[in-house]
């Protein structure tokens, strides 16, 4: 099998890819995903996310050491078919920061634009509880905002998620499923690449697990995500040579910093107790079901955390360096799995959106599915510790202002013995979650040892891109789906000019 574009992994970045790619009928495209196709309809009902992540279908599960397990979406669509939709661009002032031609706002604003006339966008609806913490965050001194994306101050509002009439959207079903009666576009569903095939140091295809070739007459784009990409560069003899032939590789091009400097956040969480509200109980649970059937509506038709805001961790700083997320719900603390109470309540969770300190991903072996070495690793700067600290804190001051101070009845976690700043951050350590937003691991740079150049391609080989989350060298202020379409599309833009 002969094709011009081989695009490996059909996640948020991919689907971009192929589909820009594959708009003109002269181009044939295949796109080679490892995940099967998302049959479940929890995948597109948009609080079927919490049943997703409870299985293993659609999901990688990577160990990521003391007992921490992270998650990627392993299915078409990729991690954005399985994550909460939250649709954030980042900060311009992030992109703008990059100093990488072809990456700033002035190209990242268009892109966003383009794409947005695609994946739709929308906000949940206010409710009683969400408009309680909108209005106590206000007396607080944030600014409510109706489009969060739109400023980079401190501010909260209704969330931007990619859900389009009570259903998630995502790269693949807007771009890529309407798309795949095209002659020119393949989509191989549980279709694994095990490596990269070489003529010297040029990509000729790649190998598929199980032993079959697929040749790629002008590039491979390797879009498998944060996780994934450096594992496939190494298993291909793109790396450390040491690394590479840990994984059973001949080394091909040295490349010191694939799977290096992997960029993860690390949340920290809150549950109150409300004194009146709606609990997620069996009934109302029942009720949402019956009118999500009939109206597309209601608690199953919106995203993980209803509400998001931005604000700095103290006010020396120029700009927000946290995020938060506020969900109308508490989550039963008895219970092993995520559960929803019965109890009204509230959920917030916090992260620092810019960390500096850096984790690693590396292969194990030449089988695709042979575990990643992960050395996960948060909160080693003054910096990372400085922006945790307070975030609790922050977080118990809004609670404590306007029409939520009378009704907040306790702190059900973590409750008074993380009080100070220095707790805070162990509990951060310790007990905090990563966030699945890993960029880095494969990032661009204008330095020889970045393992791609601004225009995405691998250094030491030719016709080989990467264009997913592994790219970005830093955070830009946010989550990650968005970010990676928008790098999908840049993709596209370097490719199209080339050929
Ligand atoms: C549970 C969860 C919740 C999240 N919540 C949010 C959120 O609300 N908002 C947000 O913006 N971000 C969120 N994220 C992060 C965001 O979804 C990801 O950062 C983003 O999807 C990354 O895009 P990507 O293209 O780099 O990789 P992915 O979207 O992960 O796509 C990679 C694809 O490559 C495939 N693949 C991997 N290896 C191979 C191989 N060898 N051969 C073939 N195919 C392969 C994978 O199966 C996958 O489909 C969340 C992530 C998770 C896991």
């Amino acid at each position: 099998m002969e094709f011009d574009y081989v695009v490996v992994g059909a996640g948020a970045a991919g689907c971009v890819v192929a589909s820009r790619l594959a708009a003109d009928p002269r181009r044939t495209v295949l796109l080679a995903e490892a995940g099967g196709r998302p049959r479940s309809p929890f995948i597109s009902i948009p609080k079927g996310f919490y049943y997703i992540l409870r299985g293993d279908r659609y999901l990688y599960r990577y160990p990521a050491g003391a007992g921490e397990v992270w998650l990627r979406g392993k299915v078409l669509g990729g991690s954005a078919a399985v994550n909460g939709m939250m649709w954030i661009r980042g900060a311009p002032a992030d992109w703008d920061g990059l100093n990488l031609p072809g990456w700033g706002w002035a190209d990242i604003g268009p892109a966003y634009q383009a794409i947005e006339r695609e994946i739709g966008v929308s906000t949940p609806p206010a409710t009683e509880i969400t408009g309680a913490v909108l209005s106590s965050a206000a007396s607080y001194g944030w600014a409510v905002t109706a489009d969060f994306n739109s400023r980079d101050t401190e501010r909260i509002g209704l969330t931007p998620s990619s859900i389009v009439s009570g259903k998630r959207v995502t790269s693949y079903s807007t771009m890529i499923r309407s798309a795949e009666k095209r002659p020119n576009l393949a989509v191989a569903a549980r279709t694994p690449v095990a490596s990269l095939v070489f003529d010297g140091r040029r990509v000729r295809g790649v190998r598929v697990r199980g032993g079959g070739e697929i040749r790629a007459r002008k590039e491979v784009i390797v879009c498998a995500g944060a996780i994934e990409t450096p594992l496939l560069l190494e298993r291909s003899g793109i790396g450390h040579p040491d690394t590479v032939r840990r994984a059973g590789a001949v080394p091909v091009a040295e490349s010191p910093n694939v799977g290096e400097r992997l960029i993860e956040q690390r949340g920290l969480s809150l549950q109150v107790r409300l004194d009146r509200g709606p609990g997620i109980t069996p009934a109302r649970q029942a009720a949402a079901a019956v009118r999500y059937a009939a109206t597309r509506r209601g608690l199953l038709a919106t995203g993980g955390y209803d509400l998001v805001c931005q604000f700095k961790s103290r006010p020396d700083i120029g700009r927000p360096d946290v995020q938060g997320l506020f969900a109308p719900l508490a989550l039963d603390t008895s219970s092993e799995v995520m559960k929803p109470a019965r109890h009204p309540g509230i959920l917030f969770m916090g992260y620092p959106i810019r960390p500096e300190t850096a984790s690693s991903v590396h292969s194990s072996g030449p089988d695709p599915g042979d575990p990643p070495v992960i050395d996960a690793r948060y909160l080693e700067t003054a910096s990372d510790r400085d922006s945790a600290a307070p975030v609790l804190d922050i977080a118990r001051a809004v609670l404590r202002q306007g029409p939520l101070a009378d009704r907040v009845l306790v702190e059900e976690f973590p409750g008074p013995s993380v009080g100070t700043p220095e707790k805070a951050v162990e509990y951060s350590r310790d007990y905090g979650s990563g966030i699945y937003h890993g960029v880095g691991s494969a990032a661009m740079g204008p330095d020889g040892a970045d393992v791609t150049d601004p225009r995405l391609r691998v250094r030491g080989v030719t016709g080989l891109r990467v264009a997913d989350a592994s790219v970005l060298p830093s955070q830009v202020s946010g989550n990650t789906a968005a970010p990676a379409m928008a790098v999908g599309w840049r993709a596209a833009d370097f490719i199209l000019e080339e050929y």
